[in-house]
C-alpha cells in the first residue's frame, strides 16, 4: 500500500517555486513589478551571468517596515488585497503573494530596506527559505533585493537554464518590456558591470522607443490613442513598411501589465490586415486602460495573460480605429513623379563655368560605369541626365547671349 507523506513547508515551497521562478527572467519580473507597486520612480536592475550568479533590483519605492519583513517572505503574504473581493478590482501587479516566498525558497536572498519614516534600514538574509541575518543598517529610502546562485539547492531545476548569455538576453527583453510599460519611471539595466540601457523617467513613450529601438523606427511611428467605450488606448504604431516576420514587436501592456491576448492582438491585426502582406506583423507598442472589473489577470501565475470581459466589443473598437488611423495617415512613400522633382536646388540655378564642366565630367564618368549594365531604368536615367545637361548648356548659353 502506498503511504502518503505530508510535505515539509520547505518541500511545498520549492514545489510551489517552480510555479513563479522559471529562470533568472522570473526572478527580475517579480522584483520589479514589486518595485512599481511600492511607487519607485527609479528602478535599477543589474545581473551578472544571465542573471544565474547574481540579481540586484533596487528602487526608490515605498521600502518595507521592519515588523512586516519575515511576513513578506511567507507564502501568500501580501499588502495589496486582503480577500477574495478585493479580486475584482486589482490595480496593483502583484496580489498573490507568492513571489518572495518562492525566490527565496531557490536561491541565497538578501534586502536591504528602508522606509521614510524609518532611522535606519534593515538588512535581511534568508537561504533556501531559511533566515540568516536581521539586523539594522544603513540605507536610504527604498529597497534593494540580492539574489543569487539562483537554483542553488535545486540542480535539477539549475540543469534546464540555458546558457548565461541567452538567460541574459530573456531578462534583456523583460526590461525592454519593462522600460516601454512605465516611461515614467527611470530606469537602468546593468549587465556584467556596464549599463545597457537608461531610461529618463520624463513619461515620453517615444524617447524610450528611441533609447531601446533606435532612430529607424522611430522615425517611422504613428501616434495613436483611441477613447472608446470599452477600450482606452495610446501608444505608437509602427508603419506598415516597418513590418517583421515575427509577432515579438507587437507589444501589448494592460492597465500597465506586459501581456500576450489573443483578442487584441488579432484586433492590431485586424486593423492592419488590408496594409500588410500575408505572415509580416506590425510593429506597435500599445497601452490599454480597461476598467479593473472587465479585466481578469488572475489567470496565470506568471500574470502574462488576460482574460477580457467584453472581448467583440474591445476587438471591433480596436480593430477599426488602427485601419481609420492608418487610413488617415499618407503612406504613400515619397515617389520621384518628374524630373523638376529630383532637381537639387543648386542646379536650377544659373550654373558657374567650372561647374559646367565638373557636371559634364561626373556625367561622362557616370556613363562608363553604368555602361557595363543596361536595364530600362539606367536607360531611363542615362536619358534623363541628357536632357538636363542640354537644359543646363541651353540656359548658360541664354545667360552668356545676355
Ligand atoms: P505580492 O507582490 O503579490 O504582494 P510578493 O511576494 O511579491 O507578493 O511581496 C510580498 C510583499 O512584500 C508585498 O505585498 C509588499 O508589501 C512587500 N514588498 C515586496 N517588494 C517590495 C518593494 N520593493 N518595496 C516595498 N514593498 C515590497
Ligand atoms: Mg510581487
Amino acid at each position: 500500500m502506498a503511504v502518503i507523506h505530508l510535505l515539509s513547508q520547505n518541500t511545498i515551497d520549492q514545489i510551489a517555486a517552480g510555479e513563479v521562478v522559471e529562470r533568472p527572467r522570473s526572478v527580475v519580473k517579480e522584483l520589479t513589478e514589486n518595485a512599481i507597486d511600492a511607487e519607485a520612480t527609479a528602478i535599477s536592475v543589474e545581473i551578472k551571468e544571465g542573471g544565474i550568479s547574481l540579481i540586484r533590483v533596487t528602487d526608490n519605492g515605498s521600502g518595507i517596515e521592519k515588523s512586516q519583513i519575515r511576513k513578506a517572505f511567507l507564502r501568500h503574504a501580501t499588502s495589496k488585497i486582503e480577500d477574495a473581493q478585493d479580486l475584482p478590482h486589482i490595480q496593483s501587479l502583484g496580489f498573490r503573494g507568492e513571489a518572495l516566498s518562492s525566490i527565496c525558497a531557490v536561491s541565497q536572498m538578501e534586502l536591504i530596506t528602508k522606509t521614510q519614516e524609518d532611522f535606519t534600514g534593515i538588512h535581511y538574509q534568508i537561504e533556501g527559505g531559511a533566515e540568516c541575518e536581521f539586523s539594522e543598517i544603513g540605507a536610504p529610502k527604498g529597497t534593494t533585493f540580492l539574489v543569487r546562485n539562483l537554483f542553488y539547492n535545486v540542480p535539477a531545476r539549475r540543469k534546464f537554464l540555458k546558457q548565461p548569455q541567452t538567460e541574459g538576453s530573456y531578462v534583456a527583453d523583460l526590461m525592454e518590456h519593462l522600460a516601454l510599460s512605465h516611461p515614467d519611471i527611470s530606469i537602468k539595466f546593468i549587465v556584467n558591470g556596464q549599463v545597457r540601457f537608461q531610461t529618463s523617467g520624463n513619461n515620453q513613450l517615444k524617447e524610450v522607443i528611441y533609447r531601446i529601438y533606435g532612430k529607424e523606427v522611430t522615425d517611422h511611428l504613428i501616434e495613436f490613442s483611441l477613447n472608446g467605450k470599452s477600450v482606452r488606448v495610446r501608444g505608437f504604431l509602427g508603419k506598415p513598411e516597418q513590418n517583421r516576420s515575427n509577432r515579438n514587436f507587437e507589444i501589448f501592456f494592460v492597465n500597465g501589465r506586459y501581456v500576450h491576448n489573443d483578442v487584441l492582438q488579432k484586433a492590431v491585426e485586424e486593423g492592419y490586415k488590408q496594409y500588410l502582406m500575408q505572415h509580416k506583423f506590425p510593429f506597435c507598442v500599445l497601452h490599454f486602460e480597461f476598467e479593473p472589473e472587465d479585466i481578469d489577470v488572475n489567470v496565470h501565475p506568471a500574470k502574462m495573460e488576460i482574460r477580457l470581459q467584453h472581448g467583440a466589443e474591445v476587438y471591433a473598437e480596436i480593430a477599426a480605429a488602427i485601419r481609420d488611423r492608418l487610413h488617415e495617415i499618407e503612406l504613400i512613400p515619397d515617389v520621384l513623379l518628374t524630373e523638376e522633382k529630383e532637381q537639387p536646388s543648386q542646379i536650377r540655378q544659373a550654373p558657374e563655368p567650372f561647374e559646367v564642366n565638373r557636371t559634364s565630367r561626373i556625367y561622362q564618368e557616370s556613363e562608363t560605369i553604368r555602361g557595363a549594365g543596361g536595364g530600362k531604368s539606367r536607360l531611363c536615367q542615362r536619358e534623363y541626365c541628357r536632357k538636363r545637361q542640354d537644359r543646363k548648356r541651353d540656359r548658360i548659353r541664354s545667360c552668356r547671349i545676355r
